[in-house]
């Protein structure tokens, strides 16, 4: 499954991130047998619906769809000169399909920063730089070798186009997701090979005050400069703490800070997308799950997730949208109220969409 590695500065709260993180773990909760890596955390999207869709169907266990966070640890200025962690760190970055910044916005005294000051901005370019230096000494490494070949075989020449624009928005100071350059898309196609750190689509966690999470012209501040990336604003401490209480209290926290949903939450939910992938749900009395999917995948693809039999042997999708459902109250009066569509192999699956799949065996 995809994986969106956690990074940035020591002492900016990435540890107590990724421990509220992974007492948020539904793995344990829902797959007793599964094994994970201890740097792995793999959190629940939490999704009203499925609440809805077990009350229809008396469904006696919910799944949501879940996104892994690793934790890449180790130091980050002078990883791209490549010596021991160094190594490590970028090849652990080469691993995740995005890359998850935190940034230390809270000011505490009794917690040293790297830097001696506590500066969102500064710390954003000092892991980006490490990560763009990483690249274009990638670019350096192959580029002659490929102009040489351009002059003989012309199907190198736009490549070699391709990576010098790269290594120009490289040279600027750019990121190559900032250029809309991203891992996946087509843009990116003819760097693939390269497996560019920057390519990987970004997003930033900053981790603040209290009073900050309601600071809405900080927020927008912060907002600008990460975008496109999207931002998180949450308190790692308050986090931890939240992971560890019941519904209720977890709720009465929250508005005593002037949230509803945890950051946690929010964190899920913008990795989930960043990643490219969206939902599809099924229901019944055993479950109502939420399974996960590329963004744009046909039916076919999407019965694939659940077993390659339903791919292979795929005839139709019934497919009801949530929002019909609710209205209609139950699968037969949707039905009957002509809201339930069969839909063919070349159907994308919309997000909302409750499913139940027709197959050969
Ligand atoms: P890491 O080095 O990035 O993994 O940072 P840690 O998670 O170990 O946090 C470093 C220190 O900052 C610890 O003493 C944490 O308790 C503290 N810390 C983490 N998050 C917050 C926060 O949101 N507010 C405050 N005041 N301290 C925090």
């Amino acid at each position: 499954s995809l994986t969106i590695g956690i990074v940035g500065l020591p002492n900016v709260g990435k540890s107590t991130l990724f421990n509220a993180l992974t007492k948020n773990d539904v793995l344990a909760a829902n797959y007793p047998f599964a094994t994970i890596e201890p740097n792995v955390g793999v959190v629940g999207v939490p999704d009203p619906r499925l609440n809805q869709l077990a009350e229809i169907f008396g469904s006696q266990k919910i799944l949501p769809a879940t996104v892994d966070f690793v934790d890449i640890a180790g130091i980050v200025r002078g990883a791209s000169e490549g010596e021991g962690l160094g190594n490590k760190f970028l090849a652990n970055i080469r691993e995740s399909d995005a890359i998850c910044q935190v940034i230390r916005a809270f000011k505490d005294e009794n917690v040293v920063h790297v830097d001696g000051k506590v500066s969102p901005k500064d710390d954003i370019e000092t892991i980006n730089t490490e990560l763009i230096l990483a690249d274009l000494q990638t670019i350096e490494k192959v580029l002659p070798r490929l102009q040489r070949e351009s002059r003989i075989k012309k199907d190198v020449v736009s490549q070699v186009k391709a990576i010098e624009e790269a290594q120009a928005i490289l040279e600027r100071g750019d990121t190559l997701f900032s250029a809309g350059i991203v891992q996946g898309t087509e843009k990116a196609e003819p760097l693939r090979e390269l497996h560019l750190l920057t390519t990987k689509p970004f997003l930033y966690v900053f981790n603040v005050d209290e009073e900050e999470l309601t600071d809405d012209a900080f927020k927008a501040d912060q907002r600008a400069l990460v975008a496109p990336a999207e931002a998180i604003f949450l308190n790692a401490k308050l986090e931890s703490d939240l992971a560890e209480l019941d519904d209720e209290e977890a709720l009465e926290l929250l508005q005593s800070v002037g949230q509803q949903d945890p950051g946690l939450a929010t964190l899920a939910h913008v990795g989930f997308r960043t990643l490219g992938l969206q939902t599809y749900l099924t229901a019944g009395p055993k479950e109502s799950r939420a399974w996960t999917i590329k963004q744009g995948a046909t039916a076919p693809e999407a019965a694939g997730v659940i077993h390659t039999d339903f791919q292979k042997g795929f005839i139709k999708a019934e497919v009801i949208s949530f929002a019909d459902l609710i209205e209609t109250g139950s699968v037969a009066d949707a039905r009957a109220a002509g809201k339930a569509r069969m839909e063919g192999k070349e159907y994308v699956m919309q997000d909302g969409d409750v499913v139940e799949f027709r197959f050969n065996v």
